[in-house]
């Protein structure tokens, strides 16, 4: 039966919660009275996450496994799970329950009644440093800031959307992906519903500084070309007062003055290269991903399917992926 719902879980190393994640997935789903299927994308996990995920696609039928060969990250395993959905609306959430899953019959209800992007929206963060909540907000708050269209602040990627906006976002064939900002760039209806995003059920973060900086950079990057007009903002600024400054010197020196001295020199000279280095730096961050777009490598790969029998093929096989 085809199903109304499909379900996205992306995991990377998640042996010691995946249980527990597919019972309280499962009783939620259950409770929508609508044939639904469960896509665990197994993101290169080093532990007993495949084996596990395997077991429940043959024990459910309602379970699907995909196995990435390698770790590709977490926004790459959610852009795998749409790929391979097949249902009327799609539900987003991570595996380690801190988006509790019966929140969704209310994103349900909310798609029911004509919402394509229903997106949930942190109330309260339990069990998180202060460290990744500061950051947390201060990036929304500039992202707000630097994209000509707004991007819901405080709300993750757990949401659900319908297959109009899911197909959209499947259109965007990028591979550095942002997937909040890109699904609030499709536009359609949209509505947030508020959550208590809880502690972590077990394990610990998969997302160290190192993946937070580089999503925070693909959301600032792919979305807004702000830096580069700073750079010819600072650049017109800084001729302006290097004139200025000669200007100075050419009257001094008119005058029998003299010109100011060395260790004034050397501080702004070393000012002047930090800044264009940085500038540099902020052209090729932008160039880096121009490199990576112009490649077209596929997304992803794929190295295994569970729970889709002998005849029932997959579309998995989309413009994203390479099966191998
Ligand atoms: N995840 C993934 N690939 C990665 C990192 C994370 O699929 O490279 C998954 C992870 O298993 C979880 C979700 O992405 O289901 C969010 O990760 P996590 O809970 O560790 O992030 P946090 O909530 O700490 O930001
Ligand atoms: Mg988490």
């Amino acid at each position: 039966m085809k199903p109304v719902f499909s379900v996205i879980i992306p995991c990377y190393n998640e042996e010691e919660v995946l249980q527990a994640t597919y019972s309280r997935l499962d009783a939620a789903m259950r409770s929508l009275s609508a044939p639904y299927e469960l896509i665990f994308i197994n993101d290169g996990s080093r532990d007993r996450t495949g084996g596990m995920l395997a077991a429940l696609a043959r024990e459910h039928a309602e379970v699907r496994a995909l196995h990435f060969t390698r770790n590709f990250g977490h926004q790459i395993a959610v852009t795998a799970g749409l790929d391979a959905a097949t249902g009327d609306a799609i539900v987003i959430i991570d595996a380690d329950l801190q988006d509790p899953p019966e929140v969704i019959p209310e994103m349900a209800a909310k798609w029911r009644e004509g919402y394509d992007v229903v997106y949930g929206k942190r109330a309260r963060r339990e069990g998180e440093s202060a460290f990744k909540k500061l950051t947390a907000w201060g990036f929304y708050r500039v992202l707000k800031g630097m994209v000509g269209f707004p991007i819901p602040a405080d709300a993750g990627d757990f949401r659900l959307i319908s297959r109009r906006a899911a197909d959209a976002v499947r259109a965007m064939p990028e591979h550095n992906r942002f997937l909040r900002g890109m699904f609030a760039w499709v536009g359609f209806r949209q509505t947030e519903v508020l959550f208590q995003r809880d502690r972590r059920l077990a394990g610990e973060t998969k997302y160290p500084l190192r993946k937070m900086v580089k999503l925070a950079l693909d959301g600032i990057l792919s979305f807004s070309l702000k830096p580069l007009s700073w750079i010819t903002g600072l650049g017109v600024v800084l001729t302006g007062i290097g004139t200025l400054w000669l200007l100075v010197l050419l009257i001094l020196w008119v005058a029998g003055r003299g010109g100011g001295g060395n260790a004034a020199l050397a501080g702004l000279s070393l000012l002047l290269a930090g800044l264009l280095i940085l500038c540099l730096g902020i052209v090729g961050a932008y160039l880096a991903r121009v490199y990576d777009e112009v490649k077209r490598r596929p997304l992803y790969l794929i190295a295994e399917r569970h729970g889709y029998g002998e005849a029932d093929e997959p579309r998995v096989n989309s413009e994203h992926s390479s099966e191998i």
